[in-house]
């Protein structure tokens, strides 16, 4: 994995527990790669035969300049967050946004065929969200977020289920997503601040907060205090990280020890601090 800063990621427990679940003879490292050299660690990669690669910000850009080919998923959002082999050719795809339909799917028996979303935010996040919910049937998307220019791009990687909507639209979808920075914090500086009213969520749609530092941000909360079901990022942060082992190793990813180490570690590292 490459990233900077990756000192606190969940992700070499995370896949630590997969191999020995699977009884894989495999080692996953974080590298901190400085900003400028995403694209000279994907080289090293090669010239290594490393296996596979994760990459997290600020490299998800960067790296294509360095790879063979890109999937229509990260050709479409221009961003990459797995590295695989096709033969000798190297592989970026983006499995963020399909990551978190598969925790969705997994953990709470939730489809988004049909249903009317809402994703709050326009970064890289939303548009990986967006996008696997427009593929994944979700009949009507709309994007919110503080800078309408960037709101149309982002829904524009939706294509015709996707618009720029309002708080109106939120109260209207039965799944509503954060993918704000809104609401992330550390134990010494919280962040009290949510990315949009709780009251303007139906107390019977779903909600998702794509943050998972803190577990539970002030919005997560103010929904659940409210009686609106909600869960919080981790589970995104195993999916994606499911779908990357299956696609580095063709095994089935053994998805609930994956699960079990990213709350494991979390926990662990909130103790500590
Ligand atoms: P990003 O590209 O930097 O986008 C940030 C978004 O937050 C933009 O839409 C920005 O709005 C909005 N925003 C920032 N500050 C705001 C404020 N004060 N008020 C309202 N809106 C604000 O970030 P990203 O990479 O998409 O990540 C977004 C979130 O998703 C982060 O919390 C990240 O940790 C989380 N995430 C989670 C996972 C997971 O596996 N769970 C994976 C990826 C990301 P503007 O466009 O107006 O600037």
């Amino acid at each position: 994995m490459i990233g900077h800063p990756v000192a606190h990621s969940l992700s070499p427990a995370i896949h630590a527990a997969a191999f020995a679940a699977t009884g894989l003879d495999w080692t996953f490292v974080a590298f901190d790669v400085a900003p400028a050299d995403g694209p000279l660690a994907v080289d090293a990669m090669r010239r290594l035969g490393i296996a596979g690669m994760s990459v997290t910000t600020p490299h998800k850009e960067s790296v294509i300049s360095a790879l063979d080919e890109l999937t229509p998923a990260a050709r479409a959002l221009g961003a990459v967050n797995c590295i695989s082999w096709n033969g000798e050719r190297l592989v970026g795809d983006n499995t963020d946004g399909d990551g978190l339909l598969l925790s969705l799917r997994h953990d709470l028996a939730i489809d988004v065929a049909g249903r009317r979303c809402a994703v709050l935010g326009a970064g890289g996040a939303a548009r990986s969200v967006i996008a696997a919910l427009v593929a994944a049937g979700a009949d009507d998307v709309v994007v919110v977020n503080r800078s309408h220019d960037r709101a149309v791009t982002a829904a524009a990687v939706g294509g015709a289920r996707a618009r720029v909507g309002t708080a109106a639209d939120v109260e209207a979808a039965s799944l509503v997503i954060n993918a704000t920075t809104v609401g992330m914090g550390t134990p010494d500086r919280p962040d009290a601040s949510m990315p949009i009213s709780p009251d303007t969520v139906h107390a019977g749609a779903f909600a998702v907060d794509l943050v998972y530092h803190p577990l539970e941000t002030p919005w997560l909360a103010a929904l659940r205090s409210r009686g609106v079901d909600a869960s919080n990022g981790l589970g995104m942060l195993v999916g994606q990280a499911a779908l990357a082992f299956r696609r580095w190793t063709s095994l089935d990813a053994p998805y609930d020890a994956m699960s079990a180490a990213a709350a494991e570690s979390l926990h662990r590292e909130a103790r500590r601090a």
